[in-house]
């Protein structure tokens, strides 16, 4: 069928000195716009107003690529921004683009529910709802108490014992004079910490009771004296966690990570200095020490997680066994959360704060949400912007994400108001997850193809705009880039045909590499049946994604946790495959321990 139509394209472009860098991407912009709109095109250019002709009616809209789109909320990490503009990414614009344009929203804060249940497939939402439940201190004391008594305090003796005043003064009393009434006992430490503050804002460390001031809600924790110290300093160590799904858990740690350390030499004498007894950059970088170089530290006040681990090795430690017992900690800090309420195409990036003794046992101190992504120095920059890039990774988008647009105008008359379910037969009314391609296909092909005129426009005035930070970047070669360069490249329809529907680039197949059966003792999830299509499976097994960039999923870890976090969360049956594994891990530190030499401790 043919016929004609014509489109004025607006294009608004505010420096001429612009129009040449972005003319020619700004021509295969409106060559994906006319294809979708659909129609034959000639372009001027030099002219604000376009006139493009109509012609073939036929074109197959599967071909367009747009640029993905991220939405920020106001005080969201410049990094965001950069990295997904290094990708070929375009920021969404409020007053130029349909409500649903876009596939990736970051807040700082928690989204409403109504944006939970508005989410469409081809979005993210960068925070789980109730994830607070852990990151604030005294919910995160009260939900490992409860796992304590629940599950016994073996498993979770990784939390240093805490109180949540003014509530528990009466125990925290009783706590502290059995202490002091023992004999030849050496009177414990204690920190206390605003429950909702961070950045190491209120905190005070006391040993006599008659030091502890309060005038809010603070939780008063026993302070582990005996840090694993380098060079005579404290450190501890931010790792990011990214739960790509509560239900079922799926939780992903990142390899590579911060070790803070503190800027002048731990003294348990001088407990009121906060360069000595706090690791936070937001209070060391204000101290003295901080550019100074430091003995065995260097400048500054962090290394990455790869220097720490050779660290770890030249002095014969088992950094292995430190990474699995740490691993341990966040499987089963949430769990202690879990079930959070079902929602979908969220994930969480959280930053959990793991100290070390000087026995090398791992404690937990907190777990941060929104983990500082500012660049402090060259070192955050390098971990967090990798960070950033395969979080995008892991977030999986596919080629039909970026048909949004088609898929909005189709679907304008049946929106979708419903979050996915983890059980029970999908069927296409109640699986709003990813759509398939061949799903996408359909239903392009089945309703007659209206985009919004307004969001094209957004598009296309985007594009123009962003161009020049666009062409500076040089991103590596990921799933959006690839994308983009896709958008980039017309296809023929034969093309297009041919192509394999699970033709996603090999990051986004689970990886076998030596390193990964490390962090997975048991890797097997072949034979799970898995109703519905999240985000985070992949096409080729409809398993979770064993390792994304530097992520490496830790959760589920073999096939009966899998069974386990699936159809409602079997916290019982998950806590017995984590003892197993514990058990296991002892055993080969018994037969390791021989071979190991505790020289670090002396450094
Ligand atoms: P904030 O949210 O204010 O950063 P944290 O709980 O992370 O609070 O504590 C800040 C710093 O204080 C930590 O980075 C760590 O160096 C130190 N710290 C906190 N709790 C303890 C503890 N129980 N034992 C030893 N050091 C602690």
């Amino acid at each position: 069928m043919k016929r004609c139509v014509f489109i004025q394209a607006h294009v608004c472009i505010e420096h001429r000195s612009e129009i040449c860098i972005c003319s020619f991407r700004l021509m295969r912009k409106l060559r994906g716009l006319v294809r979708q709109f659909p129609v034959n095109y000639s372009l001027n250019t030099r002219a604000s107003k376009m006139e493009v002709m109509a012609d073939d009616y036929e074109t197959e809209t599967q071909d367009i690529l747009k640029p993905l789109v991220f939405r920020l909320h106001e005080n969201a990490p410049a990094i965001v921004r950069e990295v997904l503009l290094e990708r070929g990414w375009t920021e969404f614009d409020q007053k130029e683009q349909d409500d649903t344009d876009w596939n990736l929203y970051w807040r700082n804060s928690p989204f409403r529910m109504t944006d939970h249940h508005s989410i469409k497939p081809w979005q993210r939402l960068n925070h789980y709802p109730e994830a607070v439940r852990i990151t604030r201190k005294d919910y995160l004391a009260r939900n490992l108490k409860r796992m304590k008594g629940a599950y016994g305090s073996a498993l979770y003796e990784f939390s240093p014992v805490a109180f949540i005043m003014p509530n528990d003064y009466v125990k925290f009393i009783a706590e502290y004079s059995k202490e002091r009434q023992s004999v030849g006992r050496r009177p414990s430490y204690w920190i206390c910490k605003p429950v909702d503050l961070s950045r190491g804002r209120g905190i005070l460390i006391f040993q006599d009771i008659k030091d502890l001031v309060y005038d809010c809600t603070v939780i008063v924790q026993k302070y582990i004296s005996n840090p694993l110290l380098i060079s005579g300093y404290k450190l501890d160590l931010r790792l990011y966690v990214c739960v790509t799904s509560f239900c079922p858990l799926t939780i992903y740690t990142y390899e590579e990570g911060l070790v803070r350390f503190a800027t002048e030499k731990f003294d348990l004498g001088s407990l009121d200095n906060v360069y000595a007894h706090l690791t936070n950059t937001s209070i060391n970088k204000y101290g003295a020490s901080y550019k100074k170089y430091k003995e065995g530290i260097g400048c500054g006040c962090k290394w990455t997680f790869s220097k720490f681990r050779s660290y770890l090795r030249i002095f014969g430690v088992d950094d292995l066994l430190l990474w699995q017992k740490i691993n341990n900690i966040v499987i089963l800090t949430l769990l202690a959360v879990t079930p959070l309420p079902v929602a979908s195409n969220c994930f969480e990036l959280f930053g959990f704060d793991i100290l070390i003794d000087d026995k090398f046992k791992p404690w937990l101190l907190e777990v941060n949400y929104n983990p500082a992504l500012c660049l402090d120095c060259s070192i955050d920059d390098t971990v967090k912007r990798r960070l950033l890039h395969d979080i995008v990774e892991l977030l999986n988008y596919k080629e039909i994400d970026t048909l949004r647009q088609n898929e909005m105008a189709g679907s304008k008359a049946v929106r979708r108001r419903v979050p996915w379910r983890t059980a029970g037969p999908s069927t296409p009314e109640e699986a709003p997850g990813l759509l398939t391609c061949r799903k996408v296909a359909t239903s392009n092909s089945a309703s007659p193809v209206q985009p919004a005129p307004k969001a094209a426009r957004g598009s296309i005035h985007k594009v123009a705009s962003l161009t020049k930070k666009t062409v500076r970047a040089h991103p590596r070669k990921t799933l959006t880039s690839q994308l983009r360069e896709k958008m980039n490249r017309p296809k023929t329809s034969s093309q297009a045909k041919n192509e394999d529907k699970n033709k996603l680039p090999a990051v986004h197949s689970p990886c076998s590499s030596a390193q990964l059966n490390h962090w997975l003792p048991t890797p097997d999830f072949r034979n799970c049946k898995i109703s519905t299509h999240p985000y985070f499976l992949s096409d080729k097994d409809q398993r979770p994604i064993r390792r994304v960039g530097d992520f490496v999923l830790i959760f589920p870890f073999n096939e009966a946790a899998l069974q386990a976090s699936r159809d409602g969360t079997d916290v019982k049956s998950i806590i017995k495959e984590i003892n197993k594994l514990v058990s296991k891990q002892l055993l080969s530190k018994q037969q390791n321990t021989k071979k190991r030499v505790g020289y670090l401790t002396s450094v």
